[in-house]
């Protein structure tokens, strides 16, 4: 039987531990929300695989968790938009609103954002994972309409149309996507619901680049059984118009820089660490580099293409574990043969 309020804490790589913490009554303009669901991020594999990532390491136990849909259970004073009872999508991205980011409308660059399950500052942004959680009124989205499930894709949803809005107009365009896992998968529903032309997409796993030929790709090329098949694309300069790299893996970046045709643009989504550029070709071929970040805005717009059905999401939520089986959950998340998006239910 589970304790009140079981929240799912990392305290260093593999050590991951279900903790009860208290429940807050919610503030002024706060919620407090039941979670349903829950997504396993690759930052959060990260977290459990090695305790982060690059410089960003743990160094004091933290919830992990951002990708949460959950119930209104009960509302703070001054909230006239949401109702006890309703599904909602719990947007992570919580910025000051005041710094001069933030009022440049780029709250996604906010100096003191508190994105959940952070270990970028310090102290740690506490995560989502959480049977209870207290939330901003600004933070939720209504989802009716959707499954707790669908309404907890809008933030990796989000992530693909921030990208999508990097690379321009992107209709009858053709495009690359490399790195199929469930950012990839979701940027080939976004980039197709944008208007482009042609995707193709690449990874390493067959597995993953069926879910890209579900998705919409038009074709998908395993680089590793099949090292020369982008070798067409690089034709006369280059065949590929925008390039979506979700991987973070700089020989795909190289890949892409090579397909892509002169002032065609890449955007650079997959975190990667510090990897290598080809500058020479990019300089030569005027193309247009572009660096994407996390989202502000692109939330709300997730959760109305769902709603909409314009984007449908349901074919890349592979698996569902109770908090029981935490362990099993993130193990299977780490497993590209076999698994796209790992939810949790809480
Ligand atoms: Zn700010």
């Amino acid at each position: 039987m589970l304790r009140a309020n079981q929240s799912i804490v990392i305290h260093a790589a593999r050590d991951l531990r279900l903790e009860s913490r208290d429940i807050v009554k919610p503030g002024p303009g706060e919620v407090l929300i039941t979670v349903q669901a829950g997504g396993i991020c690759g930052s959060d594999l990260h977290y459990y695989q090695h305790g982060g990532f690059g410089p960003i390491q743990l160094r004091e136990p933290m919830i992990l968790g951002h990708e949460v849909s959950g119930l209104v259970a009960a509302l703070g004073a001054g909230i006239d938009n949401l109702e006890i009872g309703q599904l909602v999508s719990i947007s992570p991205s919580r910025p000051c609103h005041s710094c001069s980011y933030c009022l440049q409308d780029q709250k996604n660059h906010c100096l003191n954002m508190q994105f959940y399950g952070s270990a970028m500052p310090f102290p740690h942004i506490q995560g989502a994972f959480q049977q209870q959680l207290i939330a901003g009124a600004t933070q939720c989205v209504r989802a009716e309409g959707l499954t707790a499930s669908q309404a907890a894709m809008a933030e990796p949803l989000a992530v693909c149309l921030h990208a999508i809005a990097q690379a321009g107009d992107l209709r009858g365009k053709t495009v690359l996507i490399t790195g199929c896992g469930p950012i990839g998968c979701l940027s080939v529903l976004a980039a197709r619901h944008a208007g482009a032309a042609r995707i193709v997409a690449t990874d390493l796993s067959d597995y993953t680049l069926k879910m890209a030929l579900i998705c919409g790709a038009d074709l998908a090329f395993n680089t590793l059984t099949a090292p020369s098949a982008l070798q067409p694309y690089q034709a006369e300069k280059g065949q590929i118009d925008i390039h979506l790299e979700c991987s973070g893996a700089a020989s795909a970046l190289a890949a892409g820089v090579a397909c892509l045709r002169p002032s065609g643009t890449l955007v650079q989504l997959g975190l990667g660490g510090d990897m290598n550029v080809p500058m020479q070709a990019i300089t030569a071929k005027e193309i247009t580099l572009r660096g994407s970040f996390r989202f502000h805005a692109e939330f709300r717009a997730a959760v109305a293409l769902m709603q909409e059905g314009a984007i449908v999401v349901d074919q890349l939520i592979t698996h569902s574990f109770g908090m029981d089986a935490l362990t099993e959950a993130f193990e299977t998340a780490t497993d590209r043969s076999q698994a796209m998006k790992v939810q949790l239910r809480f």
